[in-house]
């Protein structure tokens, strides 16, 4: 199977301070209001058809287009306070990949927000726990650990199965593909630029396109 996976962060409107993590390396991946406008009209101009979450990807055929997903990792609160409305008006939905420790604290989205953003139609996922940086670097039982406690909290939060995740700092290895399979993951997305996906058991892995600060626009 193919896709076209677009990873994008935070969106701010004055600081990049407003929303997830702060950090020179963080904030070359926020975006400004203006900035993820562009972007989206840019997937727009090139695309008539919708973004596919990940939740429906076993039912598509293999000839249809190339399907194209929107995701957005850490769970910084812009995703509530801006980008789900900006989705929404064109008819579509992403996927809010949530950094489980952080949930409530200034700068990341709320339970209350998760459970908003779920009604909604957006696919909530895991981000690991703590976001260990980086996170192939962890043991093997702290991989499993992170995702086993992220997939809970989410669970209980919204109160139906999680299994999408993403890859935290984009450090991948095939023992963190197992230790997601093992906690029940179906999907992992990557911070690896390719369009192919891969398996690790009955996990489904799948690249993405990071999204910086000042890049063009132009989808192809
Ligand atoms: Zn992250």
């Amino acid at each position: 199977m193919q896709l076209v996976s677009l990873l994008f962060h935070d969106v701010y409107r004055r600081s990049p301070g407003e929303s997830g993590f702060c950090s020179p390396g963080a904030d070359r991946y926020k975006l400004t209001d203006c900035e993820w406008s562009s972007q989206l009209d840019g997937v727009a101009e090139a695309r008539r058809d919708r973004p596919v979450l990940a939740s429906a990807l076993a039912d598509r055929t293999s000839t249809e287009e190339l399907p194209f997903l929107i995701t957005v990792d850490d769970g910084g609160v812009s995703y509530h306070e801006v980008m789900a409305d900006r989705l929404e008006k064109r008819g579509w939905r992403g996927h809010a990949f949530v950094t489980t420790d952080y949930i409530g604290q200034t700068g990341f989205l709320s339970a209350g927000q998760i459970r908003d953003l779920d009604r909604r139609g957006h696919v909530i996922g895991s981000h690991s726990a703590s976001h260990p940086s980086p996170f192939s670097a962890c043991r093997r039982q702290d991989m499993l650990a992170e995702w086993t406690t992220s997939r809970k909290v989410l669970e209980d939060l919204l109160g139906h199965s999680v299994s999408i995740s993403s890859l935290p700092g984009g450090y991948f290895s095939s023992t963190v593909a197992e230790t997601a399979a093992e906690a029940g993951l179906t999907v992992l997305f990557t911070s690896e630029p390719v369009t192919r996906t891969s398996r690790s058991g009955p996990c489904t892995i799948v690249g993405r396109f990071a999204i910086r600060a000042g890049a063009d626009p132009g989808f192809s």
